[in-house]
């Protein structure tokens, strides 16, 4: 049922990979290579079945070709699963047996870190092949890319509120961060830097008493953080969160945060917009983590460029504001048009 999957859009190419001995099974796929190679991050997660596995693959390599041409990138979209819960399956073996799979297709996708995945992973994936990214070491490497992708998110909030409460002042707003992994975390600091009040959630409670120490942060049940009585709404876990039912009764006036793939329908979009909520597509205001990325795939490694960078994100998200307020579109919807032209005009 590939080619009629819901979330198949035309990918160039689905790679099943399975390897008994190590326990590996991963889905990599490439949505397209028309900008460079295939560029997304690795997601080990223990899928409920491979169906699953299979419709989140297709979903976030579609959404990294929108995420790479609307940052001006000269790579393509892919994204490739790992099935399992890496902290009880994830060895040596099994990352080296991966590694050989993204070796067989040749260099027309790199992968790098995602959800379950790091910097550590990454660099043994290394020792099998050169297509992987976010290295720690060597020439180009470009590190963890997670606080490259917790900046742009910051200056994306930052637009998003200038936008919406026509004024980038976080101070004293009150702002929910979902998630306080890699990027949340490091997101939940910079705005306590400016001044943020700070509701936090995550299923992972030792990182909840350190964001309460150390970022004055309130800590909110996992249930009710996205219906919580504050400003902007920052959803930094994983995807599918905002589904009809939150977008009717959210009481933030922003959605603005990394994980990718937010929204839980095609239509939950509409619903924010007749409800006056401003959304900042996700595939726009995550970029960063993949910009820094960018250019140790092409061999250019060049970190303060890519901190220049980073500011895209905001003028990006400002135009996609405007164009959604004139056509009256949502704001999801106006990017990814402007996406796909881009994409086809390539
Ligand atoms: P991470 O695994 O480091 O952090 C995720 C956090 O969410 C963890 O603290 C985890 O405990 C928490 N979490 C997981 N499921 C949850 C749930 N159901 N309810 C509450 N908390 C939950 O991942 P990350 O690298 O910080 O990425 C976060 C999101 O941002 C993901 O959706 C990822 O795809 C997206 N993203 C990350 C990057 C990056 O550079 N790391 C780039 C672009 C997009």
């Amino acid at each position: 049922m590939l080619f009629e999957h819901i979330s198949f859009k035309n990918h160039e190419k689905i790679i099943h990979a399975q390897d008994a001995k190590t326990g590996l099974k991963a889905i990599i796929a490439i949505h397209s290579t028309k900008a460079g190679p295939a560029a997304g991050g690795t997601r080990f997660y223990d899928y409920a079945d491979s169906d699953a596995a299979l419709t989140d693959v297709l979903r976030l390599s579609y959404g990294m070709t929108l995420k790479n041409i609307m940052a001006g990138l000269k790579v393509g979209g892919g994204k490739s699963v790992i099935i399992g819960d890496p902290k009880t399956i994830k060895t040596p073996e099994l990352m080296a047996s991966f590694a050989k799979a993204i070796n067989d297709i040749g260099g027309q996708y790199y992968c790098a870190e995602d959800v379950g995945t790091s910097v550590e992973d990454m660099e043994l994936v290394r020792k099998h092949t050169k297509f992987v990214a976010g290295l720690c070491t060597g020439e180009h490497a470009s590190g963890d890319p997670s606080p490259f992708t917790a900046l742009g998110v910051f200056i994306g909030i930052k637009a998003s509120a200038k936008t919406k409460f026509g004024s980038d002042n976080l101070s004293g707003m009150r702002i929910a961060v979902l998630g306080l992994g890699h990027v949340g975390y490091d997101l939940a600091t910079q705005l306590h830097k400016a001044g943020a009040k700070l509701l936090v959630a995550d299923i992972n409670v030792s990182v909840l008493e350190k964001a309460k120490i150390e970022l004055n942060a309130e800590i909110i049940d996992v249930d009710k953080i996205a219906y919580a009585d504050v400003d902007i709404f920052a959803p930094c876990a994983m995807g599918a969160i905002i589904t009809d039912h939150l977008a009717q009764n959210i009481k933030a006036k922003v959605i603005a945060g990394a994980a990718n793939n937010q929204l839980a329908t095609p239509s939950v979009g509409e619903i924010l917009t007749q409800n006056n909520i401003l959304y900042a597509p996700d595939f726009v205001i995550n970029a960063g983590g993949i910009i820094n990325v960018e250019n140790e795939i092409l061999g250019n490694y060049n970190r303060a460029n890519n901190l220049d960078k980073m500011a895209t994100i905001g003028t990006t998200l400002l135009e996609i504001y405007e164009k959604s307020a004139a056509d009256n579109l949502p704001t999801d919807k106006v990017a990814e048009q402007i996406a796909l032209e881009r994409v086809a005009a390539l």
